[in-house]
């Protein structure tokens, strides 16, 4: 069964997700802010995180940036979640380290497909859970520290 993080602030939104993931045979484990996403994909290794963006404490752009710096969550794939569908906001998103991005209301359909294709590396059990982390660390190195590195020296 796949563990999901679910970073959502607004109490509807959040129990009515968690209700369909579930029935989904998702385990859905939470968090109301930025600062407890951090520390929940530290401690609770989730195979996936649903990342709000507002939020209070710490935002979801910051949240992402230190989820994807810590080498022990950096593979975790993140879905960003925005009612904002601002023209912007894709890009900022893909800086920021998420591997896709969603639009509130959430299209239930749509979005489980987006989660199944970033899930798919994990549901090959031949390949270990070592090889899938690093072929993910590669895919997800946040943009910001790519042009870093290829502009060292
Ligand atoms: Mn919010």
């Amino acid at each position: 069964m796949f563990k999901i993080l679910l970073v959502e602030d607004n109490e509807m939104n959040r129990d009515m997700l968690t209700r369909r993931l579930q029935r989904k045979g998702y385990e859905v484990v939470i968090a109301v802010d930025g600062e407890v996403a951090v520390r929940m994909a530290q401690s609770q290794a989730p195979d996936l995180i649903l990342m709000d963006i507002r939020l209070p404490v710490m935002d979801g752009w910051e949240a992402m940036r230190q989820i994807k710096i810590m080498p022990e969550t950096r593979s975790i794939p993140i879905i960003a979640l925005t009612a904002h569908a601002m023209a912007g906001d894709m890009g900022k998103c893909m800086d920021a380290g998420c591997d896709d991005y969603d639009t509130k209301p959430i299209d239930l359909p749509r979005l489980l497909e987006k989660m199944q294709a970033l899930l798919k590396d994990c549901d090959s059990h031949d390949k270990s859970r070592t090889q899938i982390m690093q072929d993910r660390t590669t895919r997800c190195i946040p943009r910001s520290q790519e042009d870093t590195r290829s502009g060292a020296r």
